[in-house]
């Protein structure tokens, strides 16, 4: 029995034949830049989305430059990004020169709320990027409409919670991603809509910046050989989204398949007194994306070394916070974060697993703590 965090090649075989054919359509037409399988995609996702604008892109990161370019930001604004995240998210802020604020995440739900992020506003904060971190959604309501009132910008790092639906109070839904002005995600090939290369995309249901977004990702081009703004260079290419066109149909099926992992593991340690396991917030639909657990007794490494012994791959997301990193001169301690950061540990979970699987670590997990 071999487990793997993700099983892209099993999840491939199973809708071959299609992803095959999609693939050999494009080589046939060899129309592999902006061909008709980019517009396919982008068409179908839009629907999927109940999105106003689709920009496919190059990758996650891109599409959150991609963004803040779009949005206008300046040099010197401060961008308000969590600090338990992946490096992506406050990457691009400083690559900008903008000014990444890092804020503390909420202990549960690992994600910005609005009580992380009230005292970090200044005159120069300009956007906040909320991650809807592990495949749920930030509690993005409150964070919109304080945003609204400050004259904020609010950019969703989407890359985790692709189809997951924000709840709002009224109980009405939106897919994650449009709660905000801008939503962006990644098709790296683990992600939840995974490609079999690099991928990425911005959505928004406001045309205009829509179209502002679809600009800055073609260098800036209003017309062919016109240029009326510095952009970049930022495309999906054709075989990547004759890929992610047949995976699209299957994404609700795939994130119900993680959800009964979800489930399984939540039953399995509900007794343990020294794991914490995800909350689901009442705001979000939570699509799994990873299933992390909290470690409340100090012993998240040796858990992690013992799993691996016994051939169970188990992940950190992630280790570090992000103002420890060499790279950012932001210099702070948050002190949520630095907890996160010691007891986070995330369990292998994707489409193809099997209850011999999950039998086969949970029971391991168990007699570790035993
Ligand atoms: C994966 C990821 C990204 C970056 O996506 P790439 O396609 O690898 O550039 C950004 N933010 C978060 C939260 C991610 O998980």
């Amino acid at each position: 029995m071999k487990i793997q965090m993700v099983d892209v090649k099993n999840q491939y075989l199973q809708i071959k034949e299609e992803i095959d054919k999609g693939i050999q359509d494009v080589i046939n037409d060899t129309a592999f830049i902006n061909g008709p399988a980019v517009k396919r995609f982008k068409i179908n996702f839009e629907a999927y989305l109940k999105a106003n604008t689709v920009i496919p892109c190059a990758n996650g990161t891109d599409a959150l430059q991609i963004a803040m370019m779009a949005l206008g930001l300046k040099p010197g604004d401060e961008v308000i990004v969590p600090a338990f995240t992946y490096v992506a998210t406050a990457e691009v802020i400083a690559l900008l020169n903008l000014t990444p604020v890092m804020v503390d995440v909420d202990e549960h739900t690992f994600n910005l709320s609005l009580d992380n992020i009230k005292d970090k506003i200044t005159s120069k904060t300009k956007a906040i990027v909320p991650v809807n971190l592990y495949g749920q959604c930030a509690d993005l309501e409150r964070i919109v409409e304080f945003s609204k009132a400050h004259n904020l910008y609010v950019i969703e790092d989407n890359a985790q919670a692709i189809g997951a639906d924000f709840i709002y109070k009224n109980g009405s839904r939106i897919k994650a991603g449009l709660v905000g002005d801008i939503g962006t995600t990644s098709f790296y090939p683990s992600k939840n809509l995974g490609a079999y290369g690099d991928g990425g995309a911005c959505y928004t249901n406001d045309a205009e910046l829509g179209e502002k977004i679809r600009m800055v990702a073609n260098h800036g081009q209003s017309k062919k050989y016109v240029h009326d703004i510095i952009g970049c260079n930022s495309r999906l290419d054709s075989i990547q989204a004759a890929i992610l066109d047949v995976k699209l149909k299957y994404l609700d099926s795939y994130a119900k398949a993680r959800i009964e992992v979800a489930n399984f593991y939540d039953r399995a340690f509900v007794n343990v007194e020294q794991i914490e396991t995800p909350l689901r917030a009442n705001h979000s639909t939570h699509v799994f994306h990873q299933y992390t657990l909290k470690i409340k007794n100090g012993k998240r490494n040796e858990l992690k070394d013992y799993l691996n012994k016994n051939g169970i791959p188990s992940m950190i997301y992630y280790p570090i916070p992000l103002y420890n990193q060499k790279a950012f001169t932001s210099k702070e301690t948050l002190p949520i974060t630095e907890k996160l950061c010691q007891e986070v540990l995330s369990l292998p979970i994707h489409t193809e697993m099997d209850e011999k699987q999950l039998n086969y670590i949970s029971e391991k997990v168990l007699q570790f703590f035993n």
